[in-house]
């Protein structure tokens, strides 16, 4: 089969590309560094199937992080039978600096001049017949979003895969030139492929080439010794990056006639308050609050507080009462005393409405048939309140994946890393390592993954260990189903404040974690930080439904998976004696069990306090470090177990009102759930994402890792536990910081000089 690899600069469009030319739907980001690893991929458009290989964005071809080498071992060692080089046409001269490197190669190239419409929006012109004679390979205008000109171009790039093509190079009217052809034919005489190209890095010094072929350097050496003195000094990289950029601007930039760029001028207008040195970030805040308050709020707009306070505390909202039950909890789905319910509420009250019924399907046929009580037990109690447990959250956590995915789609997010990173750096932290930690808000894996695109060893180890601090998809149900019953039982705080409280709670301490990390374990200074801020758009809705069928797989494939299995296990341990006879859950194997580890949990608000009730929250951690999910459903199954044996239980309860019921009749207070929330987020992640850290990071490191995530969460939850109950001990706690800051200013203040004159050196280089 003939393989085409999709090469260019990140953010050009390649997956876009590759996703309409193979019907995938890759992960598609409106940020670089998105795709780090290649994906394959079929298409079955021509005479014959064609292998399509999409490979992580790169601006050149000296390779400096690991996916840029990916990229580039792809298109040397592998030959593809054509390379189809994506340009980003509203950038178009920085996009054909890689165009100059790729056609050095003995490989057939097209050239496709991506984002068409765009361009053609902002009223530029691109003359495409003289562009494909100054550059001379065939450029073929697409726009890969909206599917058009792909026909064409994977036509022409298979006409030229068809023929063998030889590399030439825009450096032949340079004073390199006789260098560069002197190597060529040196390499040539060898056998070398692709003489031109290897010639060319390794005139620039670039490392691999050098060791690779040792006689040559010699001729280089020879010849920048003759260069010293000129305006370069005799780095030859530099003087060859300067002759492609003039033969680009004299070359293929008379091809284009600009307009000036409206949508530019709105973008920079936008951009001076949502980036602002000082407006950022409470702009990000803003917009992150609106975001929970949408997805978690039970009051749309807060109209029916706001109501309030012009009424004398009361606001307009009441409970309906039609004089029928179905009916009534139907209304409450949309309209109830709390006010009008945010979409992300209603539609998690739509579903716990419709998980409800199900439910009561599923207990009606089991008695019908006259099962017998352990197996209407098993499927009532412990199956499907397991499952629609999980199932009853999706719909809501969905609608914030949609939320998030508007953000990322637009633009705003790759502004949200350029913010963040003038916080993080004073702690350490680089903004390019803020983009896999803001992935983390959908699933700590990709993120985890994607932190290959850091150089910096010390800097991926530091974010994979504080990516799960960006509180993931899978523990959002968490979040909303405590802040919910806080807000209904416990405080009358909004669920919305609640939810936004704690995400940004987790960011907080994922800076000071690297703050501590760089003073101790980690010593060092961020990396520098460069990232174009890719224009914003429209965010398209092919791609929000990609990420979100994407997101609903996955849930569905793990609810009736992972979680299932985990919920007939903990109804099985919650029902059973150690003998295998059925009991009351006070007898059974996980009662005896969590009494057993519950006094560890003390110190955070759920252990021995509860007087007998600590290891349900216990057990239901536990089952998180399987899938975060677990939590959630694992209180759900042992609600119903439970039930049997409080007294005082509410018989009318359903859905989340039984869970709200069993954290009553536990004792914990709202701090205690707060503290049992926190240390879910921040302990061990769930059982894939600590295998893709494990993967991600130095062999070695990962049991430290593994005590950091332990340690961290069980101080910050206890800590803050105290702190909640107990104002006075924030004076304590407040304390204790003051001495650990002060101990490390006052042992950076001996070497405060060093580190002033590295930072000067830094900026004159
Ligand atoms: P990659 O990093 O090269 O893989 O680029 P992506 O495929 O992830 O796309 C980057 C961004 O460019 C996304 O926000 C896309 O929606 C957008 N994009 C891709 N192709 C086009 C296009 O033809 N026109 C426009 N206007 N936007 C595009
Ligand atoms: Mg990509």
């Amino acid at each position: 089969m003939l393989k085409f690899a999709l090469a260019g600069n990140p953010n050009s469009g390649k997956t876009t590309l590759f996703n309409a030319l193979t019907g995938s739907t890759a992960h598609v980001g409106n940020w670089p560094g998105v795709t780090v690893d290649k994906r394959e991929g079929v298409y079955r458009k021509l005479e014959e199937p064609v292998g399509i290989v999409d490979l992580p964005g790169i601006y050149s071809l000296s390779p400096y992080t690991p996916e840029e080498v990916v990229s580039r071992n792809y298109i040397i060692d592998e030959k593809p039978d054509c390379v189809i080089n994506i340009v980003d046409a509203t950038n178009l001269e920085r996009n054909l600096y890689l165009t100059t490197q790729i056609m050095e190669i003995d490989v057939p190239i097209v050239v496709a001049l991506n984002m068409i419409d765009a361009v053609k929006k902002a009223g530029d012109k691109i003359d495409i017949e003289k562009l494909e004679k100054e550059i001379g390979l065939p450029v073929v205008e697409i726009s890969a979003l909206r599917d058009e000109g792909i026909a064409l171009l994977m036509e022409r790039a298979y006409a030229a895969a068809k023929k063998p093509r030889e590399g030439k190079t825009v450096l032949q009217d340079s004073m390199l030139s006789h260098v560069i052809d002197d190597v060529r034919i040196a390499l040539k005489s060898k056998n070398v492929p692709s003489p031109l190209f290897h010639s060319v890095k390794l005139t620039e010094g670039d490392e691999l080439e050098m060791s690779a072929h040792p006689e040559e350097v010699k001729m280089v050496e020879d010849f920048k010794n003759q260069c010293k003195g000129d305006v370069f000094e005799g780095d030859l990289e530099a003087m060859i990056a300067d002759a492609r950029y003039k033969y680009i601007t004299a070359h293929y930039s008379t091809a284009i006639t600009r307009t000036p760029n409206r949508a530019a001028a709105g973008s920079y207008k936008a951009d001076k308050v949502l980036t602002h040195r000082i407006w950022g970030i409470p702009c990000f805040l803003v917009i992150l609050f609106a975001m929970f308050h949408l997805s978690f709020g039970t009051d749309l707009l807060y109209l029916n507080t706001i109501a309030g306070w012009f009424n004398g505390g009361a606001g307009f909202a009441r409970d309906i009462e039609t004089g029928n039950e179905l009916l009534n909890s139907f209304v409450a789905v949309f309209y109830s005393a709390d006010g009008i319910a945010t979409p992300g509420t209603m539609l998690f009250n739509l579903m716990g409405f419709v998980c409800d019924r199900i439910g009561e399907g599923i207990a009606a046929g089991l008695e019908n048939v006259g099962a017998a009580a352990w197996a209407q037990g098993l499927v009532n109690d412990g199956i499907w309140s397991g499952l629609s447990g999980v199932l009853s959250f999706i719909p809501q956590i969905l609608f914030l994946f949609l939320l998030i995915s508007i953000l990322e789609d637009s633009g705003y997010m790759a502004r949200v890393a350029f913010i963040l990173d003038r916080v993080f750096r004073k702690f350490g932290l680089s903004g390019r390592a803020l983009i896999p930690m803001i992935m983390g808000f959908g699933c700590s894996v990709p993120a985890a993954i994607n932190t290959r695109t850091l150089i910096d060893e010390k800097e991926r180890i530091m974010t994979c260990r504080v990516i799960p601090f960006f509180t993931c998809g899978a523990k959002a149900p968490i979040l909303a189903a405590v802040c919910g019953a806080i807000g209904s039982v416990y405080t009358g705080v909004n669920a919305d404040l609640l939810v936004f409280a704690l995400y940004v709670f987790g960011m907080v301490i994922a800076v000071l974690s690297v703050a501590l990390m760089r003073q101790t374990t980690m010593r060092g200074e961020a990396a520098p930080f460069i990232m174009e801020l890719p224009a914003y758009h429209l965010p398209q809705a092919r791609n929000l439904m990609a990420h979100l069928w994407d997101k609903l797989k996955h849930y569905i494939k793990k609810a009736f998976t992972i979680i299932v299995a985990s919920a007939i296990v903990i109804w099985f341990l919650s029902n059973f004696a150690w003998n295998w006879t059925m009991v009351g859950i006070e007898d059974s194997i996980l009662y005896d069990i969590g009494s057993f580890v519950q006094w560890i949990c003390t110190p955070m608000g759920f252990g021995l306090q509860l007087q007998g009730f600590g290891w349900v929250f216990v057990v239901a951690a536990v089952t998180g470090l399987i899938a975060k999910e677990n939590v959630v459903a694992t209180l759900y199954v042992l609600a119903y177990a439970i039930k049997a044996v409080v007294p005082e239980w509410d018989d009318g309860e359903s859905g989340i009102g039984v869970v709200v019921a069993l954290m009553q009749s536990t004792g914990i207070t709202w701090q205690g759930l707060i503290a049992f929330t926190v240390f879910n987020m921040l302990t061990v992640p769930c059982l894939a994402a600590a295998a893709t850290v494990r993967a991600e990071t130095p062999k070695g490191k990962f049991r430290n890792t593994l005590a950091f995530w332990f340690i961290t969460s069980f101080v910050t939850s206890s800590l803050l536990y105290c702190m909640l109950s107990w104002w006075w001990t924030v004076l304590i706690v407040a304390a204790a910081i003051a001495i650990v800051v002060a101990f490390f200013v006052l042992r950076n203040r001996g070497k405060i000089r060093f580190s002033r004159k590295n930072k000067k050196n830094a900026m004159n280089e």
